[in-house]
C-alpha cells in the first residue's frame, strides 16, 4: 500500500467537496484500519457540501467526510484480538466517550461526548478508514458491500421503527426519504398491520411501493383523514414515525393518530416548530426522540432481520464510481433519488 489514498475532502471554506491525496491514517493500539469498498451518502454530506450554517459551526476544514460505508480490515491494532485481518465490515460511526453516566451504564448511543466520522472526525469518503475495533460491525457474507454501506441509514430506520411495539399495528410515516421508506419496509416485516406513508414529492412515495408494500399518500393532493375509512380504521394510527422534518408534517400526524398513540422522531426540522401541544395532552400521546442508532442492538437487529427477509435493496437507485462523486452528489441534490452509493475499489 502507498502511504497515499484517494479522499474526498472539506478543503475550501465554500460550496463542494474535493478528491485530494491524503496520507493513508495511522492506527492507534486499539483501532483498525478498513480499505473502503462502498460508500452511501448521507443528507448531512450534501449540508457539508452546501456548506451551510450547520456544517460551517460544526465541521473542521480539511475534514474528510463520509459516514456509511462498508470494506474489509487490513490492519490490526496490537491489542486488537477478536477481528481479523480481511474480515468484511461496515461500522458504527459515533465514537463515545467512557466517562459520561450513560456509557458507564452501557447506554452508549446517550452519550453526550459523542464525536462523529465525517463530521467531527476524519471519514469514510477514501479508501481507508481508521476506526476503533469498538466500532466495527462485520458483515456476513450474506450481507452485500452496497448493503453495508447503507446500514447506518437503515440503522436510523431500525431504531425507529423499533422503538414501539409494532405487531399488528396501523403505522404512518411522514416523509419517503430514503430512512422513511426504509423504517417503513421495517414495519411491514415487523407485522405491521397497515403502512402508511406520506410525502409530496411522487416519484419518492413510487419509490417507497418499489422497495415495500406500503399505501402511499401525497399530501398535496390528498388528506390524511380520508386515508383512514379507506384502510378500515377505527379512528387512526397507533404508531407514528416523523421521518421529513417538515413541521407541517407533525402536526398532521397528530391529528390522525389514535388516542394513547405512540410516535418517534427522526426528521429534523430547520428550527422552532409550531405544534398544537393541547392536541398531544388530549390526546395522550406518547413521543420519543430518537438519534443515531442504539449502540449494537440495532446493528444486531437489522442484520438479523436482512439475514431473516427484510429487503431494502431497491432503496439504492444510483451507483456511481467514487471519481464521479460530483455526479453522485448532483443526484442527491436533485432531491427524488433513493440511497446513492460510491465505488472506491
Ligand atoms: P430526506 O430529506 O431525503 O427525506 C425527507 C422527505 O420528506 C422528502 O422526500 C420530502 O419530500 C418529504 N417531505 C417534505 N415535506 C413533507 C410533508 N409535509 N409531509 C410528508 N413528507 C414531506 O431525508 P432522509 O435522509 O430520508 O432523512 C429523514 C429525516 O431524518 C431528515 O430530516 C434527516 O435530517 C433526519 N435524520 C435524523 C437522524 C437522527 O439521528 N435523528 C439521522 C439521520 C437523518
Ligand atoms: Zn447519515
Amino acid at each position: 500500500m502507498s502511504n497515499l489514498m484517494k479522499a474526498l475532502a472539506k478543503t475550501k471554506p465554500e460550496e463542494g467537496l474535493w478528491m485530494q491525496h491524503a496520507p493513508v491514517p495511522e492506527i492507534g493500539p486499539d483501532d483498525v484500519l478498513i480499505k473502503i469498498n462502498k460508500t452511501g451518502i448521507c443528507g448531512t454530506d450534501i449540508h457539508i457540501w452546501n456548506w451551510d450554517e450547520w456544517a460551517r459551526k460544526v465541521v473542521p476544514l480539511n475534514l474528510i467526510t463520509g459516514h456509511e460505508f462498508a470494506g474489509e480490515i487490513v490492519e490490526l491494532g496490537k491489542n486488537v484480538t477478536d477481528l481479523a485481518l480481511g474480515q468484511r465490515c461496515s461500522g458504527e460511526g459515533h465514537l463515545i466517550g467512557k466517562e459520561s453516566r450513560q456509557s458507564r451504564a452501557g447506554k452508549f448511543h446517550l452519550d453526550p461526548d459523542t464525536r462523529g466520522i465525517g463530521v467531527n472526525e476524519q471519514g469514510a469518503f477514501a479508501q481507508y478508514l481508521r476506526l476503533p475495533a469498538f466500532n466495527v460491525v462485520p458483515l456476513p457474507d450474506d450481507i452485500s458491500d452496497d448493503i453495508g454501506a447503507i446500514l447506518d441509514p437503515l440503522g436510523n430506520a431500525v431504531h425507529t421503527a423499533l422503538s414501539f411495539d409494532l405487531l399488528g399495528e396501523d403505522v404512518l410515516v411522514t416523509g419517503a426519504g430514503p430512512i422513511g421508506i426504509m423504517a417503513a419496509a421495517v414495519a411491514r416485516h415487523a407485522g405491521a398491520r397497515n403502512v402508511v406513508i406520506t410525502d409530496i414529492n411522487s416519484e419518492r412515495l413510487e419509490l417507497a411501493t418499489r422497495v415495500a408494500d406500503v399505501v402511499p399518500v401525497n399530501v398535496l393532493n390528498e388528506d390524511l383523514k380520508d386515508v383512514i375509512p379507506r384502510l378500515k380504521m377505527r379512528q387512526g394510527f397507533d404508531v407514528g414515525m416523523e421521518m421529513s422534518g417538515n413541521q407541517a408534517a407533525l402536526d398532521q400526524m397528530v391529528e390522525a393518530m389514535v388516542m394513547g398513540g405512540r410516535i418517534a422522531l427522526l426528521g429534523i426540522p430547520p428550527g422552532k416548530s409550531p405544534v398544537d401541544w393541547s392536541r398531544i395532552v388530549f390526546k395522550a400521546i406518547t413521543l420519543k426522540g430518537v438519534y443515531g442508532r442504539e449502540i449494537f442492538e440495532t446493528w444486531y437487529k437489522m442484520i438479523a432481520m436482512l439475514q431473516n427477509g427484510l429487503d431494502v435493496s431497491a432503496v439504492i437507485t444510483h451507483r456511481f464510481q467514487s471519481d464521479d462523486f460530483r455526479d453522485g452528489f448532483e443526484t442527491m441534490k436533485a432531491g427524488s433519488s433513493g440511497k446513492v452509493v460510491l465505488d472506491w475499489t
